[in-house]
């Protein structure tokens, strides 16, 4: 499909009758008379996790009570899931655990970054991670910095953050004081991509180790972790891999820093024998030392039906498809939403972007609220960008057509333009 061209909604008719994808559609739950372009948010719900979520609690709960632990596979659920989501992201058996936040995992991946280089090269005690990085990847530098600077008051040793800007390139802010690099493979809120290989190497070549989060990656782009030979990667459950609001996050160690990956969270799930119940910690001798304690079984138990979703489509295809519904998304916004003020500000190069488009416009906030109401569901990211996910494994090429015409609406008609389409929720 030739995006240059005008475009016409039979044109896009044509081309879902022979998308290769376009059955995955039935393994979704999604509302009537919605278009949802924020999969890469909030993933919507795959059939059959509902009742996976009921037998959780009315058989294996109500029933099974504290023999379901042993019974039921609850005791092993995070490495089984870690083992079946290391396919998605170039992972080995053994290399990933499904646990915790994203963010608690990013702590625990910068801990143990930062002390295999305090014993290998203890000058390097800068953690470099990018201006434009999703807060929460900032916060945890700075919160593991401030914490080694307060216990290390008194000698004078100091840790500090390194932000890549646009003053300030990753190639310049690489020297020799790099002790782990921190990045977001696809941006948050413009959806640009990091080149994983080059970057990685790069960051190794100066001496630094890498931490990867793959929170809008996973599932939505091919990853491949082991052939990028990264040290340590983060990321999210509900976003591209749908298990849920709120469902457990995941973190992948290379197998060659398992027998040195250590962190401050040494709760007794991490433990060599948990239930001996030992008065003083050892680190269990493999993946579930990147645990902490005991985790929310109903929630987690329900990021299997996403992940058998994610696992029976080809990435390869689902990323074709996602560069093709996003050209097609930019191209209408181009030739029918033109003269509105929306800026684009994700990478039109497709090796440098990832499943979402963004676009920039003062009123941002507001239309997205207006289109919110016509069914049309994005979301807004500070400052002023409106942000679309384009998920190939439920959404269609008529489905771009159709939310484009609607914004196109929205935006002519100024329905946007009322004061109750400007007060902000808590959640934007
Ligand atoms: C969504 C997202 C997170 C979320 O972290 P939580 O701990 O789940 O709140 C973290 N990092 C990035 C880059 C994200 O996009």
């Amino acid at each position: 499909m030739s995006t240059s061209t005008q475009l016409d909604r039979a044109s896009l008719q044509a081309a879902d009758a022979t998308d290769p994808l376009a059955s995955f559609r039935d393994r979704f739950s999604l509302p009537e008379g919605v278009i949802y372009l924020d999969g890469n948010s909030l993933g919507p719900l795959p059939i059959g996790a509902a009742e996976r979520a009921a037998e959780v609690i009315n058989n294996q709960w109500a029933h099974g009570l504290i023999r379901s632990w042993n019974t039921a596979g609850w005791f092993d659920l995070p490495t089984r899931l870690g083992d079946t989501l290391s396919k998605l992201i170039g992972g080995n058996d053994g290399e990933t655990v499904v646990t915790d936040t994203t963010s608690l995992n990013l702590f625990k991946a910068l801990a143990s970054a930062v002390r295999i280089q305090q014993q290998d090269a203890p000058t390097r005690r800068v953690i470099l991670t990018e201006r434009d990085n999703f807060p929460t990847d900032i916060y945890i530098a700075e919160g593991i910095s401030d914490f080694l600077n307060s216990v290390n008051a008194e000698t004078g040793t100091h840790y500090e953050i390194r932000l890549i800007d646009e003053d300030l390139s990753l190639e310049r802010a690489l020297d020799d004081s790099v002790a782990v690099v921190s990045l977001s493979h696809v941006n948050y809120r413009t959806g640009a991509m990091w080149d994983m290989e080059a970057v990685t190497a790069a960051a190794h070549k100066s001496g630094a180790l890498i931490v990867w989060d793959l929170a809008h990656a996973a599932g939505a782009v091919p990853v491949d972790l082991n052939g990028a030979n990264a040290d340590y990667a983060v990321g999210c459950t509900y976003k591209y891999l749908n298990g849920g609001p709120g469902s457990p996050a995941f973190i992948w160690v290379n197998s060659r820093h398992q027998g040195r990956f250590w962190q401050p969270l040494t709760g007794w799930w991490s433990h060599a024998s948990p239930f001996e119940m030992e008065e003083s910690y050892t680190a269990a001798n493999d993946v579930r030392r990147f645990l902490c304690g005991t985790q929310p079984i109903t929630s987690m138990a329900m990021i299997e039906c996403g992940l058998d979703v994610a696992l029976d489509a080809d990435i390869e295809t689902v990323r074709a498809k996602s560069l093709s519904l996003a050209d097609l998304f930019i191209a209408l916004v181009r030739q029918r939403c033109g003269g509105f003020g929306l800026e684009l500000v994700t990478p039109e190069n497709h090796a440098e972007r990832g499943s979402h488009v963004s676009f920039r416009h003062p009123e941002g906030y507001a239309i997205i609220q207006a289109l919110t109401d016509r069914g049309v569901i994005g979301d807004y990211r500070e400052p002023e960008v409106l942000r679309f996910g384009l998920t190939p494994l439920y959404l269609s090429f008529t489905d771009i057509w159709d939310a484009v015409e609607i914004l196109r609406d929205v935006l002519e008609a100024r329905d946007w333009d009322v004061p109750a389409y400007r007060t902000r929720h808590a959640v934007t």
